[in-house]
């Protein structure tokens, strides 16, 4: 199936050749044809599976020109926020709409008039009530309400934003909610918004075609070996290492310094014009390896990681989600490795339980043991060795190698 099957305007389909979009996503596939027939959806995909083209190429076809505000989205950060915005400029880009991005922390007066002259608002769920409550919002026209990740928008508390913004745009519009994750709360909170609404759930996503999930037991005080171990077998082409802070972000990556691994941190913690430096290195294939938190790594979008390692798990699912939504873009076949010592099956249990993913166990094999400086960088005490192993160990893993996959097995399982 093409997007030129499936009955899309013209203008639109122009706007999706120019970039490249030429085959529809599983989820595009089964709810863009529902939309367009005024059904209310409730779309259910993970990461990466092309979720905003889902509700922004049947929300830009709905909406015409100079009709005022016509699609209104909410979305749960700012960042997301300005990414559908970009995304459905681009479909738009043949139709010439104007879309508002709308959210807090910058000043009301761009927006204002923004607002005055756009078709479609994308905005965080706080700001647009401001604005509502200004009068700088006219919301009567609205034909489409967009909730994307809903999931999120319910974990951030945004549940009574989202209520009083519904009691202020007409009855008859169209409802789109899309998440990665539908919990039965979730679905009982989103009845009062959606009218029938066709519920859509798709398995697989793009990246998860080509994406391969695997986990490795570890003793924590091995884990840095064994990464230099993987890394050295595997051989990325872009990896990305992630850890929950920066404090261990500075040390895994001056430690792989010291091992001969090119290796680059990515953190809150440095300026601006650090963190542009090595982004820019990492997308031009200079650095091969980064080491990131989750907060650093959102705005990275690199086409060619075909490996994620979990230093650390994530203690939230959608870190977890949205870490190895970095890798298996556009195609490419890629690995999420996660090392998981004692203290991380807890948090790693509760993300495979909320999600359907195959995860399969490795072995660690045989590797060398290297000696781990932790950082004290932070009180300008540079580096000192903190653990006594000697180097030139080996260490066996265990020897139980099944795989889990976390459908078939009994969830209770996990450890
Ligand atoms: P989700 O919201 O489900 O996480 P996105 O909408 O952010 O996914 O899409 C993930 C990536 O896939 C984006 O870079 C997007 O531009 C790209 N993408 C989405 N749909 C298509 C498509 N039909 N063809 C090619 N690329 C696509
Ligand atoms: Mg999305």
């Amino acid at each position: 199936m093409n997007f030129e099957d499936m009955n899309i305007e013209k203008s639109v389909l122009d706007s999706l050749n120019g970039i490249g979009f030429t085959t529809p996503t599983d989820i595009q596939t089964e709810t863009i044809p529902i939309i367009k027939q005024g059904y209310d959806v409730i779309g259910q995909s993970k990461t990466g599976s092309g979720k905003t083209a889902a509700f922004g190429i049947p929300l830009v076809e709905k909406v015409s020109k100079n009709g005022g505000i016509q699609g209104l989205v909410l979305a749960p950060t700012r960042e997301l926020a300005k990414q559908i915005a970009i995304e459905i400029e681009k479909f738009s880009r043949s139709k010439g709409l104007c879309v508002q991005t709308v959210y807090g922390g910058v000043s009301m007066g761009p927006q204002i008039s923004g607002l005055r002259r756009c078709e479609i608002v994308v905005g965080t769920p706080g700001r647009i009530i401001d604005h509502m409550k200004r009068n700088t919002i006219n919301a009567r026209n609205v034909k489409m309400f967009i909730l994307d990740e809903a999931d999120r928008m319910i974990d951030m508390g945004f549940i009574e934003d989202i209520e009083e913004i519904e009691r202020n745009i007409p009855k008859n519009r169209q409802t789109l909610l899309f998440s990665a994750t539908m919990s039965e709360d979730l679905i009982g909170i989103t009845r009062r918004f959606t009218r029938d609404a066709k519920r859509i759930r798709t398995k697989t996503t793009v990246s998860e075609k080509v994406l391969k999930q695997y986990y490795c037991d570890i003793d924590q005080q091995k884990k840095f070996s064994l990464l230099v171990h993987l890394i050295n077998q595997e051989k990325p082409k872009l990896g990305i290492i992630f850890c929950n802070s920066r404090r261990e972000v500075d040390a895994v990556s001056a430690n792989l310094k010291d091992n001969g691994i090119d290796a680059k941190a990515l953190h809150g913690g440095l300026t601006q014009d650090k963190r542009e430096r090595v982004m820019d290195s990492f997308y031009k294939g200079i650095t091969k390896m980064l080491v990131a938190t989750d907060v650093a790594a959102r705005g990275l979008d690199v086409k060619n990681v075909t490996h994620i390692f979990n230093y650390s798990i994530p203690r939230s699912a959608e870190d977890y989600v949205n870490r190895i939504g970095r890798t298996a873009r556009a195609g490419e076949s890629g690995k999420a490795i996660s090392l998981l010592s004692r203290e991380d099956h807890e948090s790693f249990r509760k993300i495979m339980n909320r999600y359907d993913y195959d995860v399969s166990k490795i072995q660690a094999g045989n590797f060398k043991i290297l000696p781990f400086k932790r950082s004290f960088s932070s009180e300008g005490r540079g580096f000192f060795r903190g653990n006594n192993f000697s180097r030139g160990n080996s260490w066996h893993g265990n020897s139980h190698g099944n795989s889990m996959h976390s459908r078939s097995s009994p969830r209770g399982n996990w450890r």
